[in-house]
């Protein structure tokens, strides 16, 4: 018989704590969400810690953890997760960094964030991704002033100084390299700084705002460089080819990454008015076609982001409805129910909450929760950090080798 599909559902910031605003219930609580419901009573449910106790872990992390990818190992910073943030490839070697689009006259940084420059920074982007020295380098604007490079590898080193000073007028810093490793790469990275200043000055859209009595965004200034983590492929891991259901581009970077194919829906916003229905149809229809598949639905994250339980609260019920389109398949596949890590419609702040979980397919028997939320899920005692998850699925669809005679 062929192995059965292991199908990651991970809804973003999916636990959360009660709230006054719902009668002291979380949004998971407070949701009417019989799917689901259904599959906890059905399965085996319990609470997963992300990456590990205590910690309060960001989506790149727990993505990380949940895949088996051990980021207080791997991680090297938030700045090549940002730039797949913003859409861009990021692969293995390359150098990272989080930019800003600022106004300079000399050498002094007049203004950090070019005005609060608002029209799109976009053509600017394409404008300075350019080559140097036969090395790739790419920008891509975020909102505002915001924006991220990417320097492509081989033979780069993250240990260089930030060019930002931090502060408005100051002078712009020289990027030095912190050892010997680094030397060619400031040398490459002043070379297409001094290169990206003369494309700057002479764009038509900092000439238009100059005409406009505007601050022209003028330079690129880089912080906090992070070299891409080198993460063992997915399909060599677990000798198992993983596709991906993504909207948000940070966890698709991190998918494509480790080599997952993409499966495409129409729709899939990343947003509240994600296209749920064809996320889930798109999942049942490549049970059998494919051995695992990571799915992330961002919506119960933003809305807690937003401070609204209640947004959350319809996002869960959304997320149930479509949960339909996935029933039935159990024969096939092991639906994991789960969340990356906790966010607080209170607060709005990631916290480092447990986030339930429910392991379902046929065959585990009911040994479980009454229903889908923080307290049921809880009362069973069955908890794991993120990072056992695959292994613990693994086991459930027989791709795990004995440990022991
Ligand atoms: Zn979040």
């Amino acid at each position: 018989m062929e192995k059965k599909t292991i199908v990651f559902i991970i809804m973003d910031g999916l636990g959360d704590r009660p709230t006054y605003k719902l009668k002291d219930r979380t949004p998971m609580e407070a949701a009417y969400t019989p799917n689901m419901d259904y599959m906890a009573r059905n399965g085996k449910a319990g609470m997963i810690y992300p990456v590990k106790q205590g910690l309060v872990c960001g989506s790149d992390t727990s993505h990380l953890s949940l895949l088996g990818y051990d980021p207080l190992k791997v991680y090297t910073g938030r700045g090549p997760f940002e730039a797949m943030g913003l859409g861009m490839d990021v692969m293995a070697g390359d150098i990272a960094f989080r930019a800003n689009y600022s106004t300079r006259k000399g050498r002094i940084v007049l203004d950090r964030r070019a005005g609060r420059i608002e029209e799109s920074t976009e053509p600017l982007s394409r404008a300075i991704s350019i080559e140097v020295d036969g090395m790739k380098i790419d920008v891509s604007s975020g909102v505002e002033h915001r924006a991220a490079l990417v320097m492509h590898g081989p033979g780069l080193s993250p240990e260089v100084s930030d060019t930002d000073p931090h502060e408005n007028g100051k002078e712009i810093h020289k990027s030095e390299p912190k050892n010997e490793n680094a030397i060619s790469t400031t040398r490459i990275l002043e070379k297409y700084l001094e290169k990206s200043r003369t494309i700057l000055d002479e764009h038509p859209i900092n000439r238009k705002r100059i005409a406009d009595g505007k601050m022209p965004a003028n330079e690129l200034l880089l912080r906090g460089a992070g070299k891409a983590p080198d993460l063992e492929p997915f399909h060599k891991k677990y000798s198992m080819n993983g596709s991906y259901i993504i909207g948000i581009p940070m966890i698709k970077g991190l998918a494509k990454m480790i080599g997952m194919k993409e499966i495409p829906v129409k729709g899939m916003t990343g947003g509240h008015n994600t296209n749920y229905n064809g996320k889930l149809i798109a999942a049942s229809e490549n049970i059998g076609r494919t051995d695992f598949i990571l799915m992330n639905i961002k919506a119960p994250d933003a809305a807690a982001h937003d401070r609204n339980p209640e947004r959350k609260l319809e996002a869960m019920e959304r997320i149930d409805a479509a949960m339909e389109k996935i029933l039935g398949r159990e024969d096939e596949s092991l639906i994991v129910l789960t969340g990356d890590h906790s966010t607080s419609s209170m607060t709005g702040e990631h916290t480092g909450d447990p986030v339930p979980v429910v392991f379902y397919t046929a065959g585990i028997g009911k040994q479980s929760a009454t229903g889908f939320n923080e307290k049921h899920c809880s009362r069973t005692g069955f908890t794991m950090e993120s990072g056992d998850a695959m292994n613990y699925s693994l086991q459930l669809v027989d791709r795990l080798e004995k440990y022991g005679a």
